[in-house]
């Protein structure tokens, strides 16, 4: 048979274009911060990660032009040969300072991180323990790492027990590390971080948390997970990984912790040897938010805030929705064309969420993934919870 046979026969998206209701690679025609312009007309982005709302700020603005006038629209290369700029080490050593960490390392992006990192630490007779609900990135380092030769073991989303009663299986000196996810990203829930550490500190595993949705979003400066639960990065986790992708309104992603492993991860890592480094106006812009959350972390408060009051609006129409504090807020449809209709009718009524189904969520728990952004305005809130409750009782998902 043809190698191309499957591609032939895929038909599932054309079948949800024809259907009207394909909510994936939906064109932004205009960004102008919380509005957006899509199919023609102004809709609220309930779908984005830029949690503090800084994509648009004068401020980061103006640090991606200065650093593009100064080095360029890209650094043409790797960080290993050519593609290391001053800009590069200080936003390391300022990310460093943030976390409280020797070291840091800024790879290209938080997906290449996750990959470089757990493939390049994880080996023959050494052991990854992953959280099931985990993101695909993570997912990616995994099975790099088992095909060279480490042994990588699941564990049922957050559930301590069962990440304890894997790593009991496991001889006490034999090299471990536990990966978990800050905040899961299509649930919203907080990882239980005083536990695993806990078990991390008994049972002798060494511990990688990937922070994508927790900077900038949990702790009363932002710094996400650890902030949370009032434990200091410092003997506690690891190695904190994060994107600059969402609260840091740019691209890259980052490995933070002792500096004898950033350094052995900056020699090993073929994702971050071998891919050009993160371009100057990436730099810039991150390096602009991260001293703006700094500057002013009551921007997290107010999303906290607007978490709050979205999750209360939706609620009182009887939705169910994943309970918690975080701005990821998921309306559990249970069905993929339910879930693509309710996506129809939120964009028609002015509302971008994301729809979320199998291999995203566990079928059955298909999902809208309402995400928020702490520079929505009252009218914005009001607007996506009424458009909520509108498009629930128009399709029967609520009583
Ligand atoms: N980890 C998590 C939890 C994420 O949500 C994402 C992005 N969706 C990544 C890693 C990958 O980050 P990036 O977009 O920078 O590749």
């Amino acid at each position: 048979m043809d190698l191309f046979e499957k591609c032939y026969q895929f038909s599932r998206a054309n079948e949800v274009i024809a259907a009207g209701v394909m909510p994936y690679f939906q064109t932004i025609q205009e960004n102008h911060g919380p509005i957006v312009k899509m199919e023609g007309h102004d809709v609220i982005m309930a779908g984005s990660n830029d949690y503090l709302g800084l994509c648009h700020h004068p401020e980061v603005l103006e640090a991606a032009r200065a650093a593009v006038t100064e080095f360029g629209s890209s650094c043409s290369g790797s960080r290993f040969l050519n593609g290391t700029t001053t800009l590069h080490i200080q936003l390391e050593e300022e990310m460093a300072d943030f976390y409280g960490t020797e070291a840091c390392l800024a790879f290209t992006t938080g997906y290449l991180t996750n990959q470089g990192v757990i493939s390049t630490l994880v080996g023959r007779n050494e052991y990854m323990l992953s959280d099931k609900e985990n993101h695909a990135s993570i997912v990616a380092g995994a099975l790099l790492a088992r095909a060279l030769g480490g042994t990588i073991i699941r564990y049922g989303t957050n559930d301590m027990a069962d990440l304890e009663a894997n790593l009991k299986q496991l001889p006490i000196d034999a090299p471990k590390l536990i990966v978990t996810d800050g905040v899961f990203s299509m649930s919203g829930r907080i990882v239980d971080l005083p536990k695993l550490v806990e078990l991390a500190k008994k049972y002798k595993a060494r511990v990688m948390m990937d922070e994508a949705h927790g900077v900038g979003v949990l702790g009363q400066d932002g710094s996400g997970t650890c902030a949370h639960f009032g434990l200091p990065v410092a003997g506690n986790v690891d190695l904190i990984m994060g994107t600059m992708s969402k609260s840091f309104a740019s691209l890259g992603g980052y490995i933070a912790g002792e500096r004898k492993v950033i350094d052995f991860v900056k020699y090993n890592s073929q994702a971050f040897r071998f891919s050009a480094s993160m371009s100057p106006a990436a730099v810039g812009a991150c390096r602009a938010s991260l001293r703006i959350i700094r500057r002013e972390p009551e921007r997290v408060a107010r999303l906290i805030e607007i978490s709050r009051l979205i999750r209360e609006g939706v609620k009182s129409y009887g939705y169910k929705i994943i309970e918690g504090i975080t701005p990821i807020v998921p309306i559990i449809i249970g069905d993929d064309m339910a879930t693509f209709g309710a996506w129809r009718k939120l964009i028609d009524k002015g509302v971008f969420v994301n729809a979320v189904i199998a291999p995203g969520v566990p079928q059955g728990q298909q999902l809208l993934r309402v995400s928020l952004i702490a520079t929505f305005k009252q009218e914005h809130i009001d607007r996506i919870v009424e458009a909520i409750g509108e498009v629930g009782k128009e399709l029967g998902l609520i009583g």
